[in-house]
């Protein structure tokens, strides 16, 4: 605490982030990063962008990473917003669209990021509680509100909303800004982009970090209505002019150059989840069904805190959420089938 600190700061609980460790030859199963490395088209492209012109500012704009963006989802240009992260888009977003009169709303579960930035913009914001199996259901979120935000797959659930239900909430919500964070859509579900061109006031984000292997990189983007990507474009510019380093552009362009293996990755991904999955059900845990790179289980007859304990000891790591409701669940992240193994055989020595 500091007297020289703004009466927001001192009362920000900031985001606290899944452990990154300093000790080599852990399994990290914490924080939902693909097991496999980025395309070696991407590296290559890295290494290309690694020269003397380092010296010289990137473009403002990253006009080469949003045209590869647009070209790969079928939109415009001006439909697309690029940033450091999907985390510092989602802030502008907040920034932009979210301080209006009522509430906020999200759910009880989900990214525990979006009560920490409407702390940062000042915003008031309600959670709306997940239905007893931990699925999102839009009838209760028609109230007034001065926006709607949940991922889809939800996190920490994997829980995937159908595409329609989204539509359905488009059509009885058209005054305020819905967003549907896409972080882990690309392992399992249907991307609420076909939308965007009927549905003025959407806005879908998505990151390069998890299904394209370059969370190091750091790039994350928004697609909807020009108006929408306008008032970003407006935020960005009182922010930061070059908040996507040349580096990353090279290897963002790069990434949706290489479907090939942005598809082989998923699949691998996606395959290792199933698989993940019933022997985690053999072992007696409950899953909730996931479409996302990780699964959300809970033990009848263990403590997870126990389980997550016993499982960094072994040298294993996943995530625990402290809050109440989801106290008894450990997210896992899908690994490598070896990093898989290792996982279920600690496991099996624990129960
Ligand atoms: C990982 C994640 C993000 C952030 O992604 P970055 O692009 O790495 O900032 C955003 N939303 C959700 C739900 C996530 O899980």
């Amino acid at each position: 605490m500091s007297r020289f600190w703004s009466g927001i700061v001192h009362d920000l609980e900031p985001y606290v982030p899944g452990e990154q460790p300093k000790v080599a030859n852990l399994i990290k199963l914490n924080t939902n990063e693909n097991p496999y490395g980025p395309s070696p088209k991407v590296l290559e492209a890295i290494r290309f962008a690694t020269s003397d012109q380092l010296r010289l500012y990137p473009d403002p704009n990253a006009q080469a990473l949003k045209q590869a963006i647009a070209e790969y989802h079928q939109l415009d240009e001006a439909q697309v917003f690029v940033g450091n992260g999907s985390d510092e888009v989602l802030a502008h977003i907040f920034h932009a669209f979210f301080q209006h009169e009522a509430p906020l709303l999200f759910p009880d579960i989900t990214y525990s990021f979006y009560p920490v930035y409407c702390q940062l913009y000042q915003i008031e914001f309600q959670k709306i509680p997940l239905t007893a199996e931990f699925e999102i259901n839009i009838d209760d979120y028609q109230q007034p509100n001065s926006g709607i935000i949940f991922p889809n797959p939800n996190a920490p659930t994997g829980r995937l909303l159908a595409l329609a239900e989204i539509e359905k909430l488009l059509i009885k919500n058209t005054d305020s800004v819905v967003v549907i964070d896409e972080a882990y859509i690309d392992f399992g579900g249907q991307s609420a982009i076909t939308l965007i061109n009927q549905y003025p006031n959407l806005l879908v984000t998505q990151t390069l970090s998890k299904s394209r292997s370059l969370a190091g990189i750091r790039l994350g983007y928004a697609l909807g209505n020009v108006e929408l990507i306008a008032g970003l474009i407006r935020v960005k510019d009182s922010f930061n002019s070059y908040p996507i380093d040349t580096l990353a552009i090279h290897a963002g362009v790069a990434s949706f150059e290489d479907q090939p293996y942005f598809e082989q990755t998923c699949n691998k991904v996606i395959s290792s989840r199933e698989l993940v999955v019933n022997e985690l059900t053999d072992l007696g845990f409950d899953i909730l069904p996931s479409a996302a790179n990780f699964v959300f289980a809970r033990h009848p007859q263990i403590d997870a805190k126990v389980l997550a304990d016993g499982l960094r000891k072994q040298g294993v790591i996943v995530r625990h959420f402290s809050d109440e409701r989801i106290s008894q669940f450990l997210r896992i992240s899908i690994g490598t089938a070896e990093e898989n193994q290792q996982l279920l055989a600690v496991l099996d020595s624990l129960v």
